[in-house]
């Protein structure tokens, strides 16, 4: 790996300094499995409730059988009038039942996490905690991780030393404090 000119904050050196996302993806100089386990692209969440997606899905198949009997509703025999309005509400509360559901059973999964001091929540969330992955750098000689000054947002000083058994939990806090702080953007003056 050529030299960078980013130094490590332990070490002071430049020689074995390397973004995360380049050391764990070199077939060159491959990484401990250990460490490469410490240092991995953090992954996508699984969605928040599958419970709720079953639900909305099925909200969304009571279209079909609700413009199948709407049509009669305009029918001139009386007997298939009545029947067609009948079974249009009928479809069309089983509909709203069903995404009522689904979304109750969203956010009760939502605040469980939340309540858990889970994060990310959102998919934006998740998004900012990989930018912030692939702004992390690591020292090979001294076996940390860093943020060089600046790399995250204008008014972020460089980060100290991290050991990567905490590198995970670090992500995750430095993407809160991101966030909280309004994104990757430059703060406006
Ligand atoms: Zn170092």
């Amino acid at each position: 790996m050529s030299p960078t000119n980013i130094p490590c904050p332990a070490c002071a050196s430049c020689d074995r300094t390397v973004p995360v996302s380049v050391a764990v993806l070199d077939r060159d100089a491959p990484l401990d499995p250990a460490v490469r386990a410490q240092l991995d692209v953090p992954r996508e969440p699984k969605s928040l409730s599958p419970g709720s997606t079953v639900l909305f899905v099925l909200a969304g198949l009571q279209l079909l059988p609700l413009l199948m009997v709407a049509g009669g509703i305009g029918d001139a025999d009386p007997t298939v009038r009545n029947f067609s309005l009948i079974a249009t509400l009928f479809v069309l509360g089983l509909g709203i039942g069903f995404a009522v559901a689904g979304r109750l059973v969203l956010n009760a999964a939502r605040e469980r996490r939340r309540a858990q001091g889970g994060w990310p929540l959102s998919y934006e969330q998740w998004t900012l905690v990989h930018k912030v992955w692939r702004a992390a750098w690591l020292c090979r000689d001294c076996r940390v991780a860093f943020f060089p000054a600046w790399s995250l947002r204008p008014d972020f000083p460089a980060s100290p030393a991290l050991q990567l058994p905490h590198f995970q939990d670090w992500l995750t806090e430095i993407s809160k404090q991101i966030d909280l702080a309004g994104g990757l953007a430059a703060p406006t003056p």
